[in-house]
């Protein structure tokens, strides 16, 4: 018992469907089943109680033939005498009219196609009105049906298990006798006619399942077939294929919530695309910079090591080597000074965690304050430093200290790359979207070719080897983050040897900036809406 209970429980889930697909085709079609196993019932039902009532109608006429049949045949025997007499008594030549088997046959076989029992007796009023036949002894007769016709069997003729009773007052001349008859299992067509419905319902019923469950198979594969791309999809996605999108026509996902599923699925995969792009483009970038700070550390500290081997050797005795190499020697840690310095300043821009302090003031003071301190390196390379202001304040939203150290850094480069006798300039305007500042030189240009990469941490140009030695190409890309954390952009147009022009454009207000407002409102409040975090997304 108990191994037999055990192989049921473990069978049962196998036949209970587990795919959707499946579960809605067996519940549709058992759905269908089951209203067409109501339907052909009622209808069955409704029909035989209208066969069995045409059936009845059918008996009680035949029953009015079979009566007149047998008044005839009574009047015929009895001639002048009465049927009945007063002592209930039947006439004999009646009993043995009735007793005639062809008189029996012709009346069960041919009039009443049905058992026919009939009694003759004296008429017994009844107290509803009616009447009651008492039967004259010896006075009852049947004529069981022993035959159907050839014809009607072909069509299905059968005896049907149903009667009809009646009493009748008749008479015969002056003389009244009371006839009763009984028909029973009369021929009809009731049972074959019920059978062939039934067959006929049955063949239409087995069509119309098969036919629900094709319908019901493919309208649960119109639904199940995008959820079962959406399952593959988010498949290929957490198996690393970030491409994957679904189809979002109606056509293909057969329901507007599966449109609705399918189209926030894609922007999800978007997303999350676009998500995992800046993920790997930060861990490269970082990868790259970690290379290039280390082998920017390398020359100086290499230079250094040689220079204190020499000194520690035969050197340390000849002052003017001595000299010579602490001088070396000092230029190269000024140049690891200025490498860590800004080394820092972009560390403290990428971490995305420095806030800038802005306040709307005239860019003015600080673009002026910058040039003034370049004067002096200007002067010392014989280059002609100019500043154009304009006579109105430009008020902008901007952080002073860092916009000056944007100008400082353009400038720096401009003198560095401009031969003695040549000119910069800077200049200051308003602008459409805000403010201008414009740095110009005369000096040896930038390659074309160059351009497009002269904002990347460390590049450093071809031009100029002597120029760029004293550089860690940091100079733009610390230029860049800045303007970036401001809203604002940077352009830069050069000539090669006639000179280069870089043109910052900076905004009225950053925080209308919408890659900026992109911050969460709450790190906005917690600056008092003045100190603006950079977005790790506005990362040079
Ligand atoms: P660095 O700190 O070494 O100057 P930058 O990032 O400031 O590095 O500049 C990168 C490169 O861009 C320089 O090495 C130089 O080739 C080019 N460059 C920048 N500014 C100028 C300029 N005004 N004239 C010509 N070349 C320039």
């Amino acid at each position: 018992m108990a191994g037999r209970s055990f192989s049921i429980r473990r069978l049962g889930p196998r036949l209970v469907p587990h795919t959707m697909q499946a579960r809605l085709t067996v519940g549709f079609a058992l759905v269908v089943a089951l209203t067409l196993f109501l339907v052909s019932m009622l209808v069955l039902n409704r029909l035989d109680d209208h066969f069995s009532e045409t059936v009845k109608v059918d008996l009680q006429v035949r029953a009015l033939a079979v009566r007149d049949y047998v008044g005839a045949v009574v009047q015929d025997a009895a001639a002048d005498g009465p049927v009945v007499d007063v002592n209930n008594q039947l006439n004999p030549a009646v009993a043995a009219a009735l007793s005639n088997p062809d008189v029996t046959q012709y009346l069960a076989n041919r009039i009443a196609q049905a058992d026919v029992d009939i009694t003759i007796g004296s008429v017994v009023p009844e107290d509803g009105g009616g009447i009651r036949v008492d039967p004259a002894p010896g006075a009852m007769f049947s004529a069981p049906l022993s035959e159907t016709p050839e014809i009607g069997q072909s069509f299905g003729l059968a005896r049907d298990p149903i009667g009809h009773a009646q009493a009748d007052v008749l008479s015969s001349g002056p003389f009244v006798y009371g006839l009763h008859l009984t028909l029973a299992n009369p021929l009809t067509l009731r049972a074959s006619t019920i059978a062939a419905a039934t067959g006929l319902i049955a063949a239409v019923g087995i069509v119309a399942f098969g036919v629900s469950i094709i319908v019901a198979a493919a309208l649960a594969q119109r639904f199940t077939v995008p959820l079962r791309r959406l399952t593959e999809a988010s498949r290929a996605l957490a198996e690393g294929d970030l491409s994957r999108r679904v189809p979002t026509s109606l056509g293909a996902t057969g329901s507007s919530e599966l449109v609705e599923l399918s189209r926030q699925f894609n922007t999800m995969a978007a997303r999350l695309e676009e998500s995992i792009g800046i993920i790997r483009h930060d861990r490269d970038m970082s990868r790259d910079f970690l290379a290039d700070v280390s082998h920017e550390l390398r020359t100086p500290i290499a230079a250094l090591r040689t220079f204190n081997e020499l000194l520690r050797d035969r050197a340390g005795d000849d002052p003017q080597a001595r000299a010579e190499f602490l001088e070396s020697s000092g230029q190269q840690l000024e140049r690891l000074d200025w490498l860590a310095q800004n080394l820092l300043e972009l560390s403290k821009l990428d971490s995305g965690l420095v806030l800038l302090d802005l306040r709307p003031d005239d860019v003015r003071a600080c673009v002026e304050s910058a040039v003034e301190q370049a004067q002096p390196a200007a002067h010392r390379r014989g280059i002609e430093l100019t500043l154009l202001l304009p006579a109105a304040p430009v008020r902008i939203r901007h952080d002073p200290p860092r916009i000056g150290q944007v100008v400082a850094n353009l400038v720096g480069n401009a003198l560095k790359f401009t031969p003695p006798g040549g000119r910069v300039t800077v200049e200051v305007g308003p602008h459409p979207d805000g403010a201008s500042v414009v740095v110009s030189d005369t000096g040896v240009g930038i390659d074309p070719a160059e351009l497009p990469r002269i904002f990347d941490r460390f590049y450093r140009g071809v031009q100029e080897a002597e120029a760029r030695g004293s550089g860690s190409g940091l100079g733009l890309a610390i230029v860049k983050s800045i303007v970036d954390m401001h809203g604002g952009r940077v352009a830069v147009e050069s000539t090669l040897g006639a000179g280069s022009t870089f043109t910052i454009i900076l905004p009225r207000d950053p925080r209308t900036d919408e890659r900026i407002a992109d911050v969460p409102a709450a790190a906005e409040e917690a600056v008092a809406g003045e100190l603006m975090p950079l977005p790790s997304s506005q990362r040079a």
